[in-house]
Parts: C-alpha cells; sequence; structure tokens
C-alpha cells in the first residue's frame, strides 16, 4: 500500500480522506491556503504544506504548487477529493507525468467526461440511454439553431460543454428567446470555464435526479453500489440526497445499474464514479459522469457498509476490488443533509467565526464536518460547512433520526441553513417520497 498521500483539497472531504488514509496506516500530507493555516485538520495532520493564499486560483487550484508540495513531502500519490482539481485532465496527467499517482480514473477519461458533449457520445455509444437534444455541439447559425430546437421540442435548455456545480445552463422556452440564450450562455461559459461550446437538451418537465455509484479497478472488474436520489436541490445544486430512491420499481434500477458497469467496462474505467440521470415517466436518461468522489458519497456507504474513499486508494494502488456484485446488498434507509454556513431562506453566505458548535449523535447518525466551537469559516470557498447523514432500517426511521439529528445540533455565530432542513423533514411531500428536482424552489416560492 502506498506509505504517503497528499490530499489536495480542504474542508470536510480533506478530513474525510484524511481518517481514510489513517485506517489504511497511510501517512496524510495535507495543502493548505493562508486561509485554513489555523484549521484543525491541518494542525493534526502527519504533515502540512501551505500552498498560497486564499484565493483558490493561487492555492487549491494552483498545479505547481500541489505536485511541488507532494515533491518535497515524498508523497506517493495525490488524492484530489471534488471541486477544484479533482475534474481537471490536466491536472491528473501532471500528476502523473511527475511521477506520482493520481487517485482517480485515467486523465483520458476525465477528459471524454468533462466534455458533457463528448460524455453523451460515449454513453450512446455505450448503451445508455441520454437526454433527447442535439447530437454535439450547437453551431451559430440561427436558422440551424432554431431547427435544432424545433426538432427537439420546447422547452430546450443550453448546457456548457464544460459546465459544472450547476452553472452554464439557461431554459429556453420560446423560438425568440433562442439565439440570444444561446449566445448568453456561450459568453458565460467561455468566461467561466474557458469552454464557449454548448449544446442542448429537452427541458424535462419534472423529472427526479437520480444517480448510479459505480466502482472500478484496473483488472476490469466493476460494480455498481445502488442509487442515490439527489432531487432536492436549489439552482441545481444539491440540497438534500438520498438511498435508495424512494418509489421506483428496483427491476428499472437494477437494468440502468447494470448499463453502467458495462459501460464502464467498455470505457475502461477505473475508480469511483458517479452516472446522473434525469428519472420521468419510468425512463432513465444520462445527463453527465462525475469521476470523482461526490458530496453524496456517505449515504452510499452507509446502505451498502461499503467505504468509497478506501476503495479509491486502493483501486488507484493497484489492488483488486475486494468484493463482487453479488456482495452488493444493500441495507435500510440513508439521509444527508449539507449544512450551508448561509441565510436558510435568503441564501446569501453567511462567513465568520462559529462561536457554538454542537453535533448530535446516537445510533445511526454521522457527521462529516472539520468545523469546531470557535473555527473561522472563511468567505473564499463553498458555504458547505460539513454534512448530516442518518441511516435507518427504514425511511421513516432515517427520516426520524434526521429530525432529532436536527434538533440536537446547535451553530452559533453564523447563520446555516439548518432550520430549512428542520422544515423540509416535516414536509408531507418530502416525507412521501419522489419530490422531482424542482420541488424546493416551487416550495421556496410559495414560503415567501
Ligand atoms: P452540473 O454538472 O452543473 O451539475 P448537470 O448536467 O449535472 O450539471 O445538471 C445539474 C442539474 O440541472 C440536474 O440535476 C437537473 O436538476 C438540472 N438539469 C440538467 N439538465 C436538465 C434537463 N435536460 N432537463 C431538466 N433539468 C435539467
Amino acid at each position: 500500500m502506498f506509505k504517503k498521500i497528499l490530499i489536495a483539497n480542504r474542508g470536510e472531504i480533506a478530513l474525510r480522506i484524511q481518517r481514510a488514509c489513517r485506517e489504511l496506516g497511510i501517512k496524510a500530507v495535507m495543502v493548505y491556503s493562508e486561509a485554513d493555516r489555523d484549521a484543525k485538520y491541518i494542525r493534526l495532520a502527519d504533515e502540512s504544506v501551505c500552498i498560497g493564499p486564499a484565493a483558490s486560483v493561487h492555492s487549491y487550484l494552483n498545479m505547481p504548487a500541489i505536485i511541488s508540495a507532494a515533491e518535497v513531502t515524498d508523497a506517493e500519490a495525490i488524492h484530489p477529493g471534488y471541486g477544484f482539481l479533482s475534474e481537471n485532465a490536466d491536472f491528473a496527467e501532471r500528476v502523473e507525468q511527475s511521477g506520482f499517482k493520481f487517485i482517480g480514473p485515467s486523465p483520458e477519461s476525465i477528459r471524454t467526461m468533462g466534455d458533457k458533449v463528448s460524455a453523451k457520445q460515449a454513453m450512446i455509444k455505450a448503451g445508455v440511454p441520454c437526454v433527447p437534444g442535439s447530437e454535439g455541439r450547437l453551431p451559430d447559425d440561427p436558422i440551424i439553431l432554431k431547427r435544432i430546437a424545433k426538432q427537439v421540442g420546447y422547452p430546450v435548455i443550453i448546457k456548457a460543454a464544460g459546465g459544472g456545480g450547476g452553472r452554464g445552463m439557461r431554459v429556453v422556452h420560446t423560438e425568440a428567446a433562442l439565439v440570444h440564450a444561446v449566445q448568453t450562455t456561450k459568453a458565460e461559459a467561455g468566461a467561466a470555464f474557458g469552454n464557449p461550446e454548448v449544446y442542448m437538451e429537452k427541458f424535462l418537465q419534472n423529472p427526479r435526479h437520480i444517480e448510479i455509484q459505480i466502482l472500478a479497478d484496473q483488472h476490469k472488474n466493476a460494480v455498481w453500489l445502488g442509487e442515490r436520489d439527489c432531487s432536492m436541490q436549489r439552482r441545481h445544486q444539491k440540497v438534500i440526497e438520498e438511498a435508495p430512491a424512494p418509489g421506483i420499481p428496483r427491476k428499472l434500477i437494477e437494468r440502468i445499474g447494470e448499463r453502467c458497469v458495462t459501460a464502464v467496462k467498455k470505457i475502461g474505467y477505473r475508480g469511483a464514479g458517479t452516472f446522473e440521470f434525469l428519472y420521468e415517466n419510468g425512463e432513465f436518461y444520462f445527463i453527465e459522469m462525475n469521476t470523482r468522489v461526490q458530496v453524496e458519497h456517505p449515504v452510499t456507504e452507509w446502505i451498502t457498509g461499503i467505504d468509497i474513499v478506501r476503495t479509491q486508494i486502493m483501486v488507484a494502488f493497484g489492488d483488486k476490488l475486494p468484493f463482487a456484485q453479488r456482495d452488493i446488498q444493500l441495507k435500510g434507509h440513508s439521509i444527508e443533509c449539507r449544512i450551508n454556513a448561509e441565510d436558510p431562506y435568503k441564501f446569501t453566505p453567511s462567513p465568520g467565526r462559529i462561536t457554538t458548535w454542537h453535533t448530535p449523535g446516537g445510533p445511526g447518525v454521522r457527521v462529516d464536518s472539520h468545523i469546531y466551537a470557535n473555527y473561522y469559516v472563511p468567505p473564499n470557498y463553498d458555504s458547505m460547512i460539513g454534512k448530516i447523514i442518518v441511516h435507518g432500517d427504514t425511511r421513516e426511521q432515517a427520516l426520524a433520526r434526521m429530525r432529532t439529528a436536527l434538533a440536537e445540533t446547535v451553530v452559533e455565530g453564523i447563520n446555516t441553513n439548518i432550520p430549512l432542513h428542520r422544515e423540509l423533514m416535516v414536509d408531507t411531500k418530502f416525507m412521501d417520497g419522489g419530490t422531482n428536482i424542482h420541488y424546493l424552489e416551487e416550495w421556496l416560492s410559495k414560503r415567501d
């Protein structure tokens, strides 16, 4: 096994990976920006290296600084976590060229999946059903654009090929708005992702977001670990996730899970990955693949008993997957609430000093967070400060445990979205299960 790994990330996921390393007897090197210097997970690390100032472009996105940190500390591998450089094929390439293992898939897999147009083409080839839309990038010619949109059928959604994090998307309801929407999305995509290419999909009216977790090794073994329902979203960003997805026939999910495993083997994928689908009227439509560990991985860990981060490290080292598909049995129900430092209803970020931090506990409760009392939430990064995850034998028990966990949690000094989660956990529609991706925004607009 590796003796030392560098963790190229911050916050809760950096701590999550550090814990996996400890368990495996691997030394973890943490890198940090000046804004994260005093964080406890940095202080408690085996080794740590400052890689630059607060702004992520100069620190967590600074490839030369990260690679030289690995060089000076003699690390053998780099775990990118999620966000930042985790889905940057050039980074994966530079890591491997510098003689380190990249804990993730090959640069080629990242590159194919990172461009959503080529990802969809690869999936169509591998027999995975996709959302109908433009086959490929959109041209500039307004006449051709209008023809494509007419074929796809309004409403359509214009999406950036290189987009991520719920940004770079625009819904178009009428032909009159089409050309301008394409131009604007292109300009935004170029500025935000360095890639102005956009494509078109049919805008599904009330789908659910269902995703399949997969794990693969370099010896042609691959498994799928059930599904997650991440339909509770605001601005295309997930707020609550759960596994399994309530109310979808197992037969349908098994069929799509098997398709994903076939696709993984076909493209020679290695590591952890997620196939994201929209699910509407009994059909699954692929939207994108994430080639990294996801924020919501704990709900899958809980229903399968498999440690996804540990397995990522093992397969990156070259080990075989220590389990086969028949070993994967889903047990009980798990729910995750993302805790954000923000106003619970206006969503304005709320960085600052946390004065009180009391976390919940008891049977079936897991808290993944790097926070503690007197921690200063820096204004420079994503507002997520942790996750509360629960497990129960049934969905009802999981919901009850989440209600108790949220009631026990005390965070003072900053605003968080905990009040929103408390309301959603007693919302009758959410309690019934199966709400779609527009539910939360509609719920919020009615609440005003
Ligand atoms: P990102 O990479 O930015 O997360 P995705 O392609 O995964 O982008 O889409 C994120 C979310 O946007 C989806 O979960 C869904 O809520 C919404 N979305 C994306 N494509 C469509 C579509 N064709 N119809 C309806 N909603 C969509």
